[in-house]
């Protein structure tokens, strides 16, 4: 059993923590809010009071951060992880930053000695909550060997995606595709509605026909057909609109600097600035369903 430092826990960080104690780890846990500290000491966590204290007997550091700024600010800022791990810990980022942030804190790692992966998930915070996330690891072969019984806690698919900063290309593609797939849904059960057709009836005919995606099967944007989606508890995250927005940003990012053409991820990032403009962004990013669905829209 490993000693891991564990720093972020929000949405996805506390579910993930406590599958790691779950799994018999001695996890040592910090985030700059309490009260998220407070939680996953009740699942029997040990609270640390500062990022540096977290890291400092670790094997394993991991981080669940919202963006890159935070994830360079605890990893090289004053008192930051590259500072205060221990000598020969491994270091696993599973935030979803940019892959520049990415292979920077990497390299950063590199000269101070330690193994560092890029490791984004996919699959939510029920999927953190049932240790059944993919996860798109990025680094070294020995690396990526090393972590795998420790995602494997967390988490049911991991991939080695290649060398660091790999897996968060792979991620930034992932949710790109499902944000233009759920804003396809969106406009799918709205044009349905407005044809006169329950969502529960599209639900029953296009989950077994070709439109289906997760975005309708796994995470329906309409109250009704899938209970444990957020448009059931009036679109608590979750995951973010505003941390979807990132994510588009974040693609826009990567297809200008590799001149590749994504006109409906464009159009899909558009779409969401408009949405979180509205003062949304702390909504589940399915909640876009509202504002697709506006009777008096003008898009
Ligand atoms: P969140 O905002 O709920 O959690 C982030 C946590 O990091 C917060 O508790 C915050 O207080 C903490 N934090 C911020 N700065 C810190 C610092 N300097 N030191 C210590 N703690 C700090 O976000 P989340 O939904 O858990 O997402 C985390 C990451 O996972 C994001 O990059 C997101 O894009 C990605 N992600 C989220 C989901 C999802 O469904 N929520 C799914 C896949 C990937």
């Amino acid at each position: 059993m490993a000693n891991i430092g564990f720093i972020g826990l929000g949405n996805m960080g506390a579910p993930m923590a406590a599958n790691l104690v779950k799994a018999g780890h001695r996890v040592s846990a910090y985030d700059i809010i309490p009260a998220a500290v407070a939680a996953v000491a009740q699942q029997g966590a040990r609270a640390a009071a500062s990022a540096a204290e977290a890291v400092a007997a670790g094997d394993i550091v991991i981080t669940m951060l919202p963006a890159g700024p935070q994830v360079r600010e605890v990893y090289l800022g004053n008192g930051g992880v590259l500072g205060r791990a221990a000598k020969g810990a491994l270091l696993i980022d599973c935030s979803t930053i940019d892959v520049e942030s990415a292979r920077a804190v990497a390299a950063a790692a590199g000269e101070a000695g330690f193994d560092m992966l890029d490791a984004p998930v996919s699959g939510g915070t029920a999927g953190a909550a049932a240790a059944t996330l993919t996860f798109m690891v990025g680094g070294s072969a020995e690396a990526f060997a090393r972590a795998q019984p420790i995602l494997a806690a967390m988490g049911r698919t991991i991939v080695h995606t290649g060398p660091a900063g790999s897996g968060q290309a792979v991620k930034i593609c992932n949710n790109m595709m499902l944000a233009i797939s759920m804003i396809g849904t969106c406009e799918a059960l709205s044009l349905g509605q407005k044809l006169g057709l329950a969502p529960q009836t599209l639900f029953d005919v296009v989950s077994q026909s070709t439109g289906q995606c997760w975005a309708l099967t796994g995470y329906c944007p309409a109250p009704g057909p899938v209970p444990s989606s957020p448009a059931n508890r009036d679109y608590a995250p979750g995951f973010t609109a505003a941390m979807m927005l990132k994510d588009l940003r974040l693609a826009q990012q990567a297809a200008g600097a590799s001149a590749s053409p994504t006109p409906l991820g464009a159009t899909a990032a558009a779409l969401y600035q408009l949405f979180v403009d509205e003062g949304t962004g702390g909504l589940d990013f399915s909640a876009i369903y509202r504002f697709i669905a506006k009777p008096d829209h003008k898009i």
